[in-house]
């Protein structure tokens, strides 16, 4: 299949559009800027307009070959690996390549950066020359939650992981293959960037490796996605700065309870009524930490690598997931997944 195609990014749209597609301050931002061919559901064409809450773009994992020319200045960040670099008449022509990849990221950049080696992966933090200490941090949390999910969920994959503060004022964060994104607001200090750095480097095991339906069932990645910042503060910030964090997500459910807004986590995403935050980003993390308090650390442990190692590269349903849980355990954790999954039903907070 051969396509031409032509796209024009917004202009400084940081602040009222997605800024993951996005031209500002010296950063072109290419997010899902090209057609790709469309996921099959039970035998159709997934080709429904996203809901815009949450993530946008399913996707299967595919083996990327990019020819990239672009002027020389420019900093070209992306899910590949530059194998082959020209310069000729102020531009250059890059090749990138890539493994298995759920998706191709691109962003161009006149950024400093600082990177680093851990475990094999070689982490570069792109950031505005205003932002050196947001950058340093971002460098730093990307290397500490890739060693620690490592650890506690398997090896993350690739040679490289990028990350890239960028001007976005309607979302935190935003994970790609290989690369994350993170809004210029959280560079200037404070706790949030070491812990939307953790969610999305989390994100690389869960919807960059094990995917699932962004917008039927977001809660697969997401859940986990924001656990993986409980995980990153047992391994760095201890046991109560864990529990700090497990409280967050127990205050969005109990929000959820007390204005009647409890519902099933598994939802669309166009079905959510103004609950979308608390129960995708709340009650459904909690599920996780049920789970473990029934099961117990060793068997939660378990669940999480052979979740991860079985799955990789596929679409997984809340079915993959008890049943990767089931065999953990031994036992039938259905029952408390409906509970907190498929139901709405008064639960005890764990
Ligand atoms: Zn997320």
């Amino acid at each position: 299949m051969e396509l031409s195609w032509k796209t024009t990014t917004p202009q400084n749209a940081g602040d009222r559009l997605y800024g993951a597609f996005n031209s500002e301050a010296g950063l072109m931002t290419l997010a899902s800027a090209y057609p790709i061919v469309a996921v099959v559901r039970g035998g159709q064409w997934d080709i429904g307009w996203p809901d815009p809450k949450g993530d946008f773009v399913n996707s299967e994992t595919a083996l990327y070959d990019v020819t990239l020319r672009v002027p020389g200045d420019w900093q070209a960040v992306s899910t590949g690996v530059v194998t082959d670099r020209q310069e000729a008449g102020g531009a250059q022509t890059l090749r990138i390549v890539s493994g298995p990849q759920r998706d191709f990221t691109l962003a161009l950049a006149q950024f400093q950066v600082l990177s680093a080696e851990v475990e094999g992966t070689r982490i570069n933090s792109y950031f505005r020359a205003a932002s050196a200490a947001g950058g340093q941090g971002a460098l730093d949390a990307a290397g500490k939650a890739l060693s620690a999910f490592n650890k506690r969920y398997g090896p993350y994959p690739l040679r490289e992981l990028d990350v890239i503060e960028i001007p976005a004022n309607t979302f935190l964060g935003v994970e790609y293959p290989g690369m994350i994104m993170i809004a210029e607001g959280l560079y200037g200090g404070g706790p949030d960037l070491e812990l939307t750095v953790a969610h999305e480097v989390g994100h690389q095991w869960w919807y960059s490796q094990v995917g699932n339906d962004v917008q039927l069932s977001s809660w697969l990645d997401e859940a986990l996605a924001s656990y993986s910042q409980i995980v990153y503060q047992e391994e760095y910030g201890g046991a109560a700065a864990a529990e700090r964090e497990l409280n967050g997500f127990r205050e969005r459910y109990q929000r959820a309870l007390a204005s009647g807004r409890d519902a099933p986590a598994q939802q669309a995403n166009s079905q959510f009524r103004n609950n979308y935050v608390l129960l995708v980003y709340g009650k459904a993390v909690l599920f996780f930490q049920a789970l473990r308090q029934q099961i117990g650390d060793d068997a939660f442990d378990h669940f999480l690598h052979d979740y991860y190692a079985t799955n990789r590269y596929r679409y997984v349903t809340g079915a993959d997931l008890v049943m990767a849980a089931n065999q953990a355990c031994s036992c039938d954790i259905q029952p408390l997944y409906d509970d907190w999954i498929t139901r709405a039903v008064p639960l005890a907070v764990p």
